[in-house]
């Protein structure tokens, strides 16, 4: 087979599983002439997830937060090896992944392996349903690209067949309930996003709808936003109420059909009813499940034995019970919250953890050298030389083993909450600033704009939000 440029013999290989938050800011910051670096992920871009909401009403087009995975590795000092295909077995033992073509082209060759000497696994996570039968054949979930293109299409399908001619007006307030389950983060977020669409833009183009579209927001705890402080929860519940979302709280969906969904709500009196809310768009949004290849890992090694949530890994984020394997992101457990900021966070010191091991290698593979050349130096001069030369080696040496384990530092929480709000809890030195309004929404926008992958992306988004206040959004269905 020709693979182009092959591996140097001397370098260790170093495999990273996965294109997301984790796997690319560890790719981002890794000096790749230390190791023959391949990285496999079914997905060749990456996705700037925090303004994926937006995508799903057009605010912004998603190919403006996405990132070609071949754009980015070319300008690595050295090649990185790049493999379209997901990782469909990692097998610790024998220090091998099995990879598979799932894309709808496929070569004669679909299926292979590849060897390790060093291995990162950046999958992220799965959508939890937790066995809720009939999430996965009727609710969209909001993850990845296609699902924030299919929910844009829902929305719109929805409100056209609610217009469709001679149907009834319980039929038409069917189709117009927009039901959101799950009020962390993203679903709030959508919620918001999809109120706003309806007020700047449906209603113009579709009055015949104005007066049922409805959005409803279902969460089986007390309150939305549970990691924001209460001060932005109830900021939040009262912007939603003047934006007329609903807000179900203490309801816990059971059961999912096409057309409704089953849920027990809990009355201020403790009792418990069961109803059916009827809907014609389904977003599930109850955060996230371990993907299946993770899941095989954790049998494989006995230490893991109580992971539940993902791969327990220690505070230098090596997969307890190995020597050689990693994680990072939502798939890794190490005591914070599955959010981008901790996955980014956690790539970059793997990068710098790894540059370090390289450099320290090379100094051992001096020592070595020089051990020798002291041996056999011909007089004492040689002989101190190579001494002197040793213990600088071996001071450096030590400076550079003392690598600091992985600490999380936490810049804060952001959420847009609609109607050009958002909310935010920041970290200011040693405490807490909690606000919520307007002008947090333009330090919003702003955070992010900064967060973008590359430059091209940030003009791109930037765009999108000129087009959109400009011509509105865009409403056909594709
Ligand atoms: P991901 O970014 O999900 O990447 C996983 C990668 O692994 C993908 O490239 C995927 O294709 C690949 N992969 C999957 N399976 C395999 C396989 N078998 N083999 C190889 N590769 C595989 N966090 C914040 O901090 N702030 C926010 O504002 C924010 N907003 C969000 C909005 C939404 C809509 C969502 C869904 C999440 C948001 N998050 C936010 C959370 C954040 O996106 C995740 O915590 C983050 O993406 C986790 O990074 P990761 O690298 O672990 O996984
Ligand atoms: P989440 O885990 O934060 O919230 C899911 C919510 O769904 C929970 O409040 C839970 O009580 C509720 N729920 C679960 N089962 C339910 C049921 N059957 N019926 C009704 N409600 C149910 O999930 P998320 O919002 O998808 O976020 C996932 C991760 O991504 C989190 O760590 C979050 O912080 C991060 N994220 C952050 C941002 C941001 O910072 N702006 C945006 C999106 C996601």
């Amino acid at each position: 087979p020709v693979d182009q440029p092959p591996p140097h013999p001397s370098k260790k290989t170093l495999v990273v599983l996965g294109t997301g938050w984790g796997s690319v800011s560890l790719l981002k910051k890794l000096d790749t002439e230390n190791y023959n670096v391949i990285v496999v992920s079914p997905r060749n871009y990456f996705l700037f997830t925090p303004l994926l909401p937006s995508c799903t009403v057009g605010t912004i087009e998603h190919r403006s937060i996405m990132e070609p995975i071949r754009n980015f590795l070319r300008h690595k000092k050295a090649a990185v090896k790049y493999y379209e295909a997901e990782a469909t077995k990692i097998d610790y033992e024998k220090r091998v992944v099995y990879v598979n073509d799932e894309s709808p082209i496929k070569g004669d060759v679909s299926q292979t392996e590849i060897p390790f000497d060093m291995l990162v696994v950046g999958v992220g996570a799965e959508n939890a349903t937790f066995g809720i039968p009939g999430v996965r054949e009727h609710a969209l979930f909001l993850k990845e690209v296609g699902d924030a293109q299919a929910i844009r299409n829902r929305i719109m399908d929805c409100c056209e067949t609610a217009t469709f001619k001679d149907q009834s007006e319980e039929e038409r307030k069917r189709l117009l309930h927009m039901v959101v389950v799950g009020g962390g983060p993203t679903g709030v977020e959508f919620a918001g996003e999809l109120q706003d669409f309806f007020h700047s833009d449906l209603k113009k183009w579709i009055p015949e709808i104005q007066e049922k579209f409805h959005v409803t927001l279902v969460e089986a705890l007390p309150n939305v936003l549970p990691m924001f402080s209460k001060q932005l929860i109830d900021y939040t519940e009262k912007t939603f109420k003047e934006e007329t979302i609903d807000i179900r709280t203490k309801t816990m969906v059971k059961n999912v059909t096409d057309k409704y969904i089953e849920a027990e709500s809990t009355g201020p009196d403790g009792k418990k009813q069961l109803e059916r809310i009827p809907f014609g768009l389904l977003v599930w949004a109850t955060g996230n499940a371990l993907r299946p290849l993770v899941k095989d890992l954790i049998n494989q090694i006995p230490a893991q034995k109580d992971s539940r949530r993902g791969l327990a890994v220690n505070e230098y984020l090596v997969v307890k019970g190995t020597e050689n394997v990693w994680a990072v992101g939502d798939c890794a457990v190490a005591n914070y919250a599955p959010t981008a900021q901790v996955a980014a966070q956690e790539g970059a010191f793997l990068a710098r953890m790894f540059n370090q091991m390289a450099k320290s290698q090379d100094i051992e593979a001096k020592l070595t050298e020089l051990s020798e050349v002291q041996e056999k130096a011909p007089n004492a001069e040689a002989r101190n030389r190579a001494f002197d030369e040793i213990k600088d080696l071996q001071k450096r040496l030590r400076r550079m083993k003392g690598v600091n384990p992985f600490e999380y530092s936490h810049q804060g929480s952001l959420a847009y909450i609609g109607s050009e709000k958002a909310v935010a809890d920041i970290s200011w030195f040693s405490g807490n600033i909690a606000s919520g309004g307007t002008i947090t929404y333009f330090f919003w926008r702003s955070a992010y704009l900064s967060m973008c992958f590359s430059t091209r992306n940030r003009i791109l988004v930037l765009m999108d939000w000129v087009k959109a206040k400009v011509f509105g959004r865009d409403v056909s269905r594709v």
